[in-house]
């Protein structure tokens, strides 16, 4: 199990990096179009767990055990959760939200087995949006000749939060600036008078894109 690099989204929602992406992105529509994120009951576990999981699933099967309070856990060995793609969530209820996931790329899988309901796993080959950052999937949203606003943030390794609005569709306009208080949407709400969503997306991401605003407003190409 060496090798295996695993990105934190946030406290409890941890992932192999492209599946970290994925979520990033589905995670920000549905911040966009329900005003909250995906609500999330488990993800990435490491063998140990999986395997203390797996044990005590069976010996309750078995008749030897107390019900583990969880639902049926595999191996480790076959467990995309140990493999850093799978994502536990409610939101399985919420067609919209399922649907969103799915382009993606995190897939219900496993609804063969008895109470899985609420298990996706990722998987490369459907990811729609795969190798686009949260903000860029949100913009192809977009129709051509549509002009918006749209707010990403993130956090720089000293931890301040970076936040950034910039233009698509148009000239690339941007406002930059840090904050400390992480009350960005009133700033924003009032700075731009956007209604909209905010996206978080990846430090390098973030310099990426304020690079490339320093070269539009330096008339470069
Ligand atoms: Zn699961």
């Amino acid at each position: 199990m060496g090798g295996l690099v695993i990105e934190k989204v946030r406290s409890g929602v941890e992932f192999v990096p492209d599946a970290a992406s994925a979520f990033r992105r589905a995670d920000a529509q549905v911040r966009a179009e329900f005003g909250r994120g995906i609500d999330v009951n488990s993800t990435y576990r490491s063998w140990t767990k999986q395997l203390a999981m797996y044990d005590a699933w069976n010996a309750w099967v078995e008749g030897w055990g107390p019900h583990p309070g969880h639902s049926k856990a595999v191996h480790p060995s076959e467990s995309f959760h140990v493999s850093g793609t799978a994502l536990d969530s409610d939101d399985w209820r919420n067609k919209r939200i399922v649907e969103i996931l799915a382009q993606n790329g995190f897939i219900r899988n496993r609804l063969h087995v008895p109470g899985e309901d609420h298990h996706f796993e990722w998987l490369r080959d459907r990811d729609q949006n795969y190798g686009k950052a949260a903000a860029d999937a949100a913009d192809s949203s977009l129709e051509d000749d549509e002009m918006k606003e749209t707010y990403v943030w993130w956090r720089d390794a000293a931890g301040k939060q970076q936040n950034l609005v910039y233009a698509t569709g148009g000239n690339g306009m941007a406002d930059h600036w840090e904050s400390s208080d992480g009350v960005y949407n009133t700033r924003v709400a009032s700075a731009h008078n956007l209604a909209g969503p905010s996206a978080e997306i990846s430090e390098g991401h973030g310099r990426a894109l304020l690079a490339k605003l320093e070269v539009q407003r330096a008339g470069k190409r």
